[in-house]
């Protein structure tokens, strides 16, 4: 089982497919996540990277492109994948239908005053990446990971200029997959604002584990 969970930043693709990656045991892959621990780790990618993901633009379709076909050559992705804001526009879909024609898309649909206020409010585990929420998910102790004890911070894109920068691109380049998949058949749409536990629920029941 092969999925893309496509939708705009905030709308809870990530906590779902860290759900659905557990359930399922496939691997959950987000560009966004392998490009922030190349940051992390200030690898020649990191570097290469940081600024324009900071500020809320995309990465080079090219940098992208290379990067997933590497993530998808290894083993752990042969039962199946979970892509977390890949593809992201139309040369990046063109390029992954190439090498995997197969896949099923989960279109998250949000409003844009929810997403605003959900990523304002969202802090990230600089350890090991986990996300909370102070209003909706907070941690057990407040700054603290409660996976790994890590720290909490802000992202540098989840704040306010970069949120509405990041919607605008979103609305630019993202957008036009919808139109894409629906074309071939291979998109079911999902609400965002619905809790992820939930989600999780109606996801098993919409695909169930073979
Ligand atoms: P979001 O919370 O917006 O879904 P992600 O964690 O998926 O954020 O991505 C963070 C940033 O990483 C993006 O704003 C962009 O700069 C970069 N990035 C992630 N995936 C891609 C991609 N497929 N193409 C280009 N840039 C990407
Ligand atoms: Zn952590």
């Amino acid at each position: 089982m092969n999925f893309i969970f496509l939708g705009p930043p905030g709308a809870g693709k990530g906590s779902l497919a860290v759900k659905v990656a557990e359930d399922y045991k496939i691997p959950h892959i987000s560009t966004g996540d392998i490009f922030r621990a190349a940051i992390k780790n200030q690898t020649p990618l990191g570097v290469k990277v940081k600024a324009i993901i900071d500020s809320g633009s995309l990465v080079s379709d090219e940098i992208t492109c290379e990067l997933v076909k590497d993530r998808l050559s290894q083993p752990d992705t042969k039962k199946g994948f979970i892509l977390d804001g890949f593809p992201r526009t139309i040369p990046q879909a063109e390029m992954f239908t190439t090498i995997c024609p197969d896949v099923t898309v989960i279109n998250f649909q949000i409003a844009d005053d929810v997403v605003i206020k959900r990523l304002s409010t969202r802090r990230v585990c600089k350890k090991c990446g986990a996300n909370y929420n102070i209003l909706t998910l907070p941690p057990k102790t407040e700054g603290v990971c409660d996976e790994c004890g890590g720290e909490l911070y802000q992202r540098d894109d989840d704040k306010q200029e970069s949120i509405l920068h990041r919607m605008d691109v979103y609305r630019e380049q993202t957008e036009p997959l919808i139109d894409f998949y629906r074309k071939k058949g291979q998109i079911k749409d999902i609400d965002g604002a619905t809790q992820t536990a939930q989600l999780l629920e109606e996801f098993k029941k919409l695909f169930p584990a073979e």
